[in-house]
């Protein structure tokens, strides 16, 4: 910042950095009780739905969205493609951008976290409001795609148990259509979700296309700062919400001086707030896939249904259990995904993706200097663990996607090809991930093993709270969208007693 520019100034009750899945949740909620809130988004809000200003691309439920991204990456790796990080900078963030799956996981992910307040049923209400205003349903089975269609026949083949709600956090092993934040085609993000209902209260302010550098506690409050068209500008409120997602909650904290204090002085920064797990535990769910070319009927097929109608890549997914589950609970996802041309997802092939829900692999994320516009260093380490738990779920995994493609309700429709390469090699070489990342802030009752205590107050600060997935100090068996969105319920909930 130039010394000469002086910093336009702004306050509220609650600031809350980060319009996305979570941090619009807690916006949303605090305005609608009543508080006056800021909510700060480093991308763009286009308003409320309906407004006419939101890309179709970003409406569009039938495949993800690609165009408002940070574009994190790892860059060239040895022997494999480069990894792409994704994470929507836009209003609603990556519930805007995402695959609009709901899922909740199971009662023991919630329960294992051992944190006060945060057992599944104490977090069953959240999860109910969560879920209402997502307006998260099942397809029907009407709605089944051509290839999806005969994907749920394969499975009740195989031996699945077919189940009409994969939203259960009660319920174990079983394939059937999936859950969705989908209205009429609409991807529904956390913005029409939370933002839209308290956008006209009077009681929630929107700075957006602002980065937020840091945050400064001063003795009755914290203060944000922040750069808007390269000009400086801060925001004082009595609490500030960190909810800017899994890698930019860690590097505000680390630009704030909270974090490891050799890792802070080596990048310019001075330490404020000894906290040496900061950007640590950062993990995911690692995933893989088994995939045959279509025939060209089927192919046919999907495009002749998306002309009609509605048609979304993903419909469907199997929760198993692989030879490590030892409780007895899943810990695989298999979801089929297919399109008739090249997506994100596919490459105009039918895919099982398979997905380690128990990841034990941690990497990081370290800022690399104190530029708020610079990109983290993110390693996430994955298949690292020492005992080979995640690729051998995977390997598992893999082995079930073939089974799946084999019956004849797919084999059919599908060329045939030689059996998938299961050694560690190809794994490692093939290894993506589930856009699930959290963890770069655990939450925990002792400092010594956390950065936040239960409330999402960051140890050491009184006015700082964590409001996001970085938060989850082990992630849920489950995509992350909807707890995401309970984060924020449950962070809304303490801050309002
Ligand atoms: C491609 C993709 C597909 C996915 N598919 C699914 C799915 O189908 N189902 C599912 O359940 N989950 C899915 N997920 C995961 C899920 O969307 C995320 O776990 C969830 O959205 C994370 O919520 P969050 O609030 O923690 O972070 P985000 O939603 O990422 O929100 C963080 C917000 O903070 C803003 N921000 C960051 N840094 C700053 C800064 N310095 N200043 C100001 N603002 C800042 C960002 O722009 C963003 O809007 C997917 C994710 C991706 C990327």
């Amino acid at each position: 910042m130039a010394a000469t520019q002086r910093a336009t100034t702004h306050s509220a009750d609650v600031v809350v950095v980060g319009g996305g899945s979570s941090g619009a949740a807690v916006a949303g909620r605090l305005a609608a009780a009543g508080v006056n809130v800021l909510l700060v988004e480093a991308g763009p809000d286009y308003g409320p739905f309906g407004s006419g200003r939101w890309p179709k691309e970003i409406l569009d439920a039938t495949a993800l969205a690609t165009s408002h991204d940070w574009g994190y990456t790892s860059g060239p790796l040895p022997g494999r493609a480069p990894f792409t990080w994704e994470r929507a900078r836009i209003m609603g963030g990556c519930s805007a951008h995402n695959g609009a799956i709901a899922a909740v996981g199971h009662r023991s992910d919630y329960d294992a976290w051992g944190v006060p307040g945060w057992a599944t049923d104490e977090l069953r209400p959240f999860f109910a409001a969560a879920l209402a205003a997502m307006r998260v349903r099942a397809y029907q089975p009407e709605e089944a795609g051509p290839f999806h269609a005969r994907c749920l026949v394969a499975a009740e083949t195989a031996g699945w148990r077919i189940a009409s709600d994969l939203c259960d956090l009660d319920a174990n092993e079983s394939f059937g259509l999936e859950t969705v934040n989908v209205f009429e085609g609409v991807r529904w993000n956390s913005a029409f979700a939370y933002l839209d209902p308290v956008r006209d209260s009077g009681h929630l302010s929107i700075i957006d296309r602002a980065i937020v550098d840091r945050v400064e506690e001063t003795a009755t409050g914290a203060v944000v700062h922040a750069v808007v068209d390269g000009q400086p500008v801060t925001i004082g409120g009595d609490t500030v919400v960190l909810a800017a997602g899994v890698y930019g909650t860690p590097a505000i904290l680390q630009r704030s001086g909270v974090g490891d204090p050799d890792r802070l002085r080596r990048v310019g920064v001075t330490p404020v707030v000894e906290s040496p797990l900061v950007g640590s535990n950062l993990h995911d769910h690692p995933m893989v896939n088994a995939g045959r070319e279509m025939v060209d009927d089927l192919r046919r097929a999907i495009e002749h249904e998306s002309a009609r109608g509605f048609v979304p890549e993903e419909q469907t997914l199997g929760k198993s259990r692989s030879s490590l589950a030892t409780d007895g609970l899943y810990d695989t996802h298999l979801f089929p995904v297919c399109a008739s041309t090249q997506t994100t997802l596919t490459d105009g092939r039918a895919l099982v993706e398979v997905a380690c829900m128990t990841p034990r692999s941690r990497g990081r994320v370290d800022i690399v200097s104190p530029d708020p516009e610079a990109h983290p260093h993110i390693d996430h380490a994955y298949l690292t663990d020492p005992d080979d738990h995640d690729i051998t779920v995977l390997r598992d995994g893999l082995v079930l996607a073939e089974e799946l493609l084999s019956q004849s309700a797919l084999a059919d429709v599908l060329l045939p090809e030689p059996a998938r390469d299961l050694s560690d090699a190809a794994i490692r070489r093939d290894v993506m991930h589930y856009y699930h990342p959290v963890g770069t802030t655990p939450m925990g009752v002792d400092p010594a093993t956390s950065v936040c205590g239960p409330t999402g107050h960051v140890h050491g600060m009184q006015h700082v709270v964590v409001g996001d997935v970085s938060l989850m100090p082990q992630v849920p068996r489950a995509n992350t969208n909807i707890p995401a969105v309970v984060i924020g319920e449950r962070i809304a909930s303490f801050l309002l007693g």
